[in-house]
């Protein structure tokens, strides 16, 4: 590709992203609701409906001055946030279809749909607390189909998908749901269908770091105290997005520190 072609898919791809950040706003805000994902979007405060041009990524945002345009009142700074980290991180998906071709496509097409479905279970369980079925049980059916479409070992995958479910049932059961949700099993079985064996342990092992060190940020800054509850599938998604994207560099230079 040209610098020109590169250029040109590289705004595309960001373009997607935002459209996408979009719409998976609107799954985030109305699927813990229970509400239909169809019909306008209206303003939460007064319920004013959102005509097309108050409705642009980041833009209208940008443009309302984060306020809505009848009642004035503050649109949440996590409409805009949600639509740059869809297509920033769309774009760090792609890389490999900007610098190898579209050989690539098929990778990066489930890179693509599976940081979106992870991206809508990490903004749920940040603010409401729950990892929803309706989103894990069918995306772990689809990330297993894909991967075997991709020509992935099953056996891996396999392997994964216990150690995901597994690990969560076990803590489940031992705390009797006292330290994990339920939700976190199906999403540990979605995670590992996605990431196999040994992707699925760089996904804990980081979802464990970034956790602790948020957990213990929040603590410094007084916004959480000794015993508050953190949302683990924020934290899982997060992993799991990360490990989609570098967990084979990362297992790469794990094996390298240890020298095998
Ligand atoms: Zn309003």
């Amino acid at each position: 590709m040209t610098v020109a072609t590169q250029t040109l898919a590289g705004a595309l791809i960001a373009l997607v992203g935002l459209s996408v950040g979009s719409f998976l706003n609107v799954l985030i805000a109305r699927l813990p609701l229970g509400e239909r994902l169809t019909g306008r979007s209206r303003c939460p405060h007064c319920r004013a409906q959102i005509v097309w041009w108050q409705n642009i990524p980041v833009f209208s945002y940008l443009f309302l001055l984060g306020k809505c345009a009848r009642c004035r009142r503050r649109i949440s700074w996590q409409y805009p946030a949600i639509e740059i980290a869809t297509a920033s991180l769309f774009l760090l998906a792609a890389q490999p279809l900007l610098s190898r071709g579209v050989d690539a496509l098929p990778v990066v097409l489930r890179d693509c749909v599976f940081i979106a479905v992870l991206l809508v279970v990490f903004a749920i369980d940040w603010r409401h607390y729950v990892i929803l079925d309706i989103v894990t049980l069918p995306a772990a059916g689809l990330a297993l189909a894909f991967n075997l479409f991709l020509g992935q070992p099953w056996e891996e995958l396999l392997l994964g998908g216990i150690l995901g479910a597994g690990f969560f049932s076990a803590q489940y059961v031992i705390s009797r749901g006292r330290w994990i949700g339920d939700g976190d099993i199906r999403l540990g079985l979605l995670l590992g269908l996605l990431l196999g064996w040994p992707g699925m342990i760089v996904a804990l092992m980081l979802s464990y770091f970034v956790g602790a060190a948020v957990g213990v940020a929040l603590l410094a800054v007084g916004m959480k105290r000794l015993g508050s509850k953190l949302p683990l599938g924020t934290f899982l998604a997060a992993g799991g997005i990360t490990a989609l994207l570098y967990g084979e560099p990362i297992i790469a230079w794990y094996v390298r520190q240890i020298g095998w």
